[in-house]
C-alpha cells in the first residue's frame, strides 16, 4: 500500500484534449488524495471534467501534465485494481446473469469453477440469489445494475469508479441501491469515487464531496461530511437533522461554481 494509506492521488494534474479543432484545457492543476476505504464524490456543472478525471484514474487517458497515482504507483494504463460502473449496465442480452457477472474474470483469464461460485455468492449478497441462469431481459433496471455491480466486484478491484450508476433508476430503486452499494463497498473495504449530479446522493453516500467548476475544470471546494451522516446508511442519512445543512452548503458551493446558475437546468 501507499504512504499514509493513500489509494488514489492526482498530483498537479492537467489534461488537454487535442483534436482537429485545436487544443482545449479540460482540467487544470488538480490536487486530490483519496484514502484507502474512503468514499469520495465529484460534483460540478456539465463540462467541469468529472468524466475526464475518472478516465485518468482508470488509466484510460494519460494526464497531459502531472501524475495520477494508484496505491503509490504511477498509473500508466488500465489496471485490474480499478473497476468501473456506469449509468448503463451494458449487460450482454445473450449471456446469462452468471456469465455476464463473470465477464471480467473471463477477460482476465481467471474464470474457474471456484470463481464462478464466488460470482454466485456475490449475486446472492446483492439480493439476486439463484438468478445466475436467468437472462438480462427477465430483470428490472435495478436488478440489472446489481448484476453490473457484481460484474465489477467479481474481479476484486481495490477501487470502484462509479459514473452516475443510479441516475437512470426510479427514485425508490435508486435509494435502495445507494444503500446496498454503500453497505457492500464498506463491508469489502473498497475505495470509491462517485460522479453524480444529485447533491443529496453525494451528501448521503460520501465521506467527502469535491466540488468542481468548469472552463477549465478545477476543484473549487471540498466538504467533509459530518461523522453521524457518514455512519448512517444513505437512506437514514437523509433523515438526520444535520443533513439539510450539508446539502445547503453543497448547493451554495455548486451555485458559486456555476456563477449563480445552479438549479437552472
Ligand atoms: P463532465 O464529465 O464534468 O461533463 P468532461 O470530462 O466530459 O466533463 O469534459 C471536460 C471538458 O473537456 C469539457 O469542456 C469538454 O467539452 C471537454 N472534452 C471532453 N471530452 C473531450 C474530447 N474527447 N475532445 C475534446 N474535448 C473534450
Amino acid at each position: 500500500m501507499a504512504d499514509g494509506n493513500r489509494m488514489l492521488e492526482l498530483l498537479g494534474v492537467s489534461h488537454v484534449y487535442v483534436n482537429d479543432k485545436g487544443a482545449s484545457l479540460a482540467v487544470e492543476e488538480l490536487e486530490l488524495s483519496v484514502q484507502s476505504g474512503e468514499f469520495v464524490s465529484l460534483v460540478g456543472p456539465s463540462g467541469c471534467g468529472k468524466t475526464t478525471i475518472l478516465s485518468m484514474l482508470a488509466g484510460l487517458i494519460p494526464p497531459t501534465r502531472g501524475n495520477v497515482m494508484l496505491g503509490g504507483e504511477a498509473v500508466s494504463g488500465p489496471s485490474t485494481k480499478v473497476g468501473y460502473m456506469l449509468q448503463q449496465d451494458f449487460l450482454f442480452p445473450w449471456r446469462t446473469i452468471r456469465d455476464n457477472a463473470a465477464l471480467g474474470l473471463e477477460i482476465n483469464g481467471t474464470k474457474s469453477s471456484l470463481s464462478l461460485k464466488k460470482v454466485d455468492g456475490l449475486l446472492a449478497d446483492l439480493g439476486l440469489p439463484g438468478s445466475g441462469s436467468r437472462y438480462p431481459h427477465e430483470l428490472s433496471g435495478g436488478m440489472r445494475q446489481r448484476v453490473a455491480l457484481a460484474r465489477t466486484l467479481a474481479t476484486e478491484p481495490d477501487v470502484l469508479l462509479l459514473d452516475e450508476p443510479f441516475s437512470a433508476l426510479d427514485l425508490h430503486i435508486k435509494l435502495q441501491l445507494e444503500d446496498l452499494v454503500q453497505q457492500t463497498l464498506r463491508k469489502l473495504g473498497k475505495t470509491a469515487v462517485l460522479v453524480t449530479h444529485d447533491l443529496a446522493e453525494a451528501a448521503a453516500m460520501s465521506d467527502r464531496v469535491i466540488v468542481l467548476a468548469a472552463n477549465p475544470g478545477r476543484i473549487v471546494a471540498e466538504l467533509v461530511v459530518p461523522d453521524d451522516i457518514r455512519a448512517a446508511s444513505p437512506m437514514e442519512a437523509r433523515r438526520l437533522p444535520g443533513f439539510q445543512s450539508v446539502f445547503d452548503r453543497l448547493w451554495a458551493e455548486l451555485d458559486a461554481a456555476e456563477g449563480g446558475l445552479a438549479g437552472d437546468e
